[in-house]
């Protein structure tokens, strides 16, 4: 089931510079910051409402995230989706055929476990289903 439209991702290429138009300029609060390894990512979060924007920068040159920087410029990367027991979501979105990038859960930001559906399967928009870890 989904629950809740939880942030929505913005790929940049320069955290610091991003930071200065969402913070300074648009004068929102960053609630959390973190580095996650297992993505080589750095990212800012701003609460707004029950959603937030999440910002996303890669550490290294050969990630994903990179490569979507690369090829895209800064622009929007995924929307993320709250859900509760993502284990039988993830079966019921293969059972319908769906491309997900990965059916083993990652470790995301925040204690969370996330998978990713393609964007060929959405009609275009990479979307993350998580689970929280007290949900
Ligand atoms: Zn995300």
């Amino acid at each position: 089931m989904i629950k809740n439209i939880d942030h929505i991702a913005i790929a940049v290429s320069d955290l610091e510079e991003a930071l200065s138009f969402w913070r300074d300029t648009l004068g929102l609060k960053v609630t959390h910051r973190e580095k996650v390894l297992s993505q080589q990512v750095d990212t800012a979060f701003f609460e707004i409402g029950a959603s937030k924007i999440e910002l996303v920068e890669p550490t290294t040159e050969d990630s994903g995230i990179a490569r979507f920087v690369q090829k895209k410029g800064p622009s929007m990367h995924h929307i993320a989706l709250e859900v509760e027991d993502l284990s039988s979501m993830i079966l019921e979105l293969k059972s319908k055929g769906l491309h997900l990038l990965n059916d083993v859960p990652i470790d995301g930001a925040a204690g969370k476990r996330a998978i990713f559906i393609h964007p060929n399967s959405t009609g275009g928009v990479l979307l993350e289903l998580y689970e929280s870890v007290d949900s």
